[in-house]
């Protein structure tokens, strides 16, 4: 048997043509977006103020499992894809375990993260339209960075409201985005009526991907050729993100390796969404059966411990309501909650999948979670995003379990990103000033009574 390098690079030709719905062949089909207003399925009439029309098209699509990736978009992927499969050599030893570890690394590019695969489709899409320019929202900043490298590639103007303490503990953070030629703003801010009802309300606020959301909506529909697009949770994105999964099945079966499970953090869901599309259809078909696990923080427990519901996407309640789990639009994280992934709902369709037992999901403590990441940093190197070290630490606990049973299990991961602009965190880790709080059913009871009551 050949032996598998470090890292496993598909050539140019071997790289995907095609992004894949999922959806295609889910049977189960994730519940449709509603109309705010109606209660009825939105339409494309109903997006078209708000998205692209492209991109309306592909988020209502659940039909069309392959989409070509268009010749523009193909080749700025070759500028940074395909990304590496890496067998974590040096991890496995360290953790003496006979299991097989490889993860999928999306942070070789400037935005340090996966959102480059969906920002340039959807900034593609936008001049395709002949817009002038986009409207987003940012937390980490990781989005809005990307955002701006696709913008900027297209010559698209770039307008991200960035949560409030993200733009202040995130200055470098911010200057990426500007050196890409984004214009940002803290959020709430009193740009929109939103932003100054919210601060009206709480003044003070730190802010939340909920309100930034609403901001960058309003600023979308009220601009003359603006349109808003945002970095994960929509099903067009996961569409796109497919790209990250299509790539490590075809690396996988380069050299005949075949996975008993894959692992991956869970904020708004794209990167898991696209990292386990073919693996999930194998897993629908009946062709394979592997574990698929969501990892998300104890104290953003969207899966773990929200409700299975139609909710608002956001803090403004503009936008549509989605069916998926959620622990309500009005749910923040604590505020010393420092791994990212802070998004109070979910993908709809990993919402249904794991609704029909097809996926099982883990909540992991932030301290597990930077302590699993400091090892890893320090085994293979890769200073990983806060984010994606959620699954780093479910993959080193399932390669220790192994260590346990003897079991040669073959586990994959995806490691999302690098924590280059996430060092305030780690700081606050290596100086033990980070606390494990996790939200009591009294917390979580708060954002469950903001859930629409919805007659249907
Ligand atoms: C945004 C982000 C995530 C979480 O978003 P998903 O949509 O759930 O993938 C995870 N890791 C990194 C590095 C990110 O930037």
């Amino acid at each position: 048997m050949t032996k598998i390098p470090y890292k496993i690079y598909l050539t140019e030709e071997e790289m995907p043509k095609s992004w894949y719905n999922l959806r295609a062949d889910m049977k189960n089909k994730p519940a449709p977006l509603l109309n705010p207003g109606t209660l009825q399925p939105v339409t494309e009439a109903d997006l078209a103020p708000v998205f692209c029309e492209e991109l309306i098209k592909q988020e209502l699509d659940d039909r069309t499992a392959y989409v070509k990736i268009p010749d523009e978009i193909y080749n700025f992927y070759k500028m940074f894809r395909p990304s590496p499969l890496v067998r974590a050599y040096c991890l496995e030893k360290t953790l003496d375990t006979p299991a097989e570890i490889y993860y999928k690394f999306e942070g070789n590019n400037t935005s340090g993260s996966h959102k480059l695969n969906s920002a340039i489709a959807q900034a593609y899409y936008a001049k395709k339209q002949g817009l002038k320019g986009v409207t987003t929202e940012t937390g980490a900043g990781q989005w809005g960075t990307a955002l701006s490298m696709a913008c900027a590639y297209f010559g698209l103007d770039c307008k991200v409201f960035m949560v409030k303490v993200s733009y202040e503990q995130k200055p470098f953070r911010r200057e990426v985005m500007r050196t890409y030629g984004a214009d940002v703003t803290p959020s709430p801010s009193m740009e929109t009526q939103i932003g100054q009802k919210i601060l009206a309300e709480f003044p003070g606020t730190t802010g939340s991907l909920g309100c930034a959301i609403s901001e960058a909506v309003e600023k979308a529909v009220t601009s003359q050729g603006y349109r808003y697009v945002l970095g994960s949770v929509l099903n067009q994105v996961l569409l796109h993100q497919s790209v990250i999964g299509l790539e490590t099945e075809a690396a996988l079966k380069k050299y005949g390796i075949e996975p008993d499970m894959i692992i991956g953090c869970a904020g708004g869901g794209s990167n898991l969404g696209g990292l386990i599309a073919p693996f999930m259809r194998d897993k629908i078909q009946g062709k394979k059966d592997l574990r698929i696990i969501a990892v998300e923080p104890a104290s953003c427990p969207s899966f773990t411990r929200g409700k299975f519901a139609y909710d608002f996407a956001d803090t403004g309640k503009v936008c549509p309501l989605a069916k998926m789990y959620t622990l309500g639009s009005g749910f923040i994280p604590a505020p010393n909650h420092a791994g990212g992934l802070r998004y109070h709902g979910m993908s709809t369709v990993l919402s249904q999948l794991y609704h029909d037992g097809l996926m099982e999901a883990v909540s992991v403590p932030q301290r597990e979670v930077f302590d699993a990441a400091t090892k890893f940093a320090r085994t293979e190197g890769i200073l990983p995003a806060p984010e994606s070290a959620h699954a780093i630490k479910v993959a080193m606990d399932e390669a220790i379990k192994c260590r346990e049973t003897g079991e040669k299990k073959v586990i994959v991961f995806g490691l999302t990103g690098t924590g280059y602009f996430d060092l305030v965190a780690y700081k606050k880790f290596n100086d033990g000033e980070l606390d494990d709080y996790i939200p009591t059913d009294e917390d979580l009871a708060k954002g469950f009574a903001g859930l629409p009551k919805l007659d249907l």
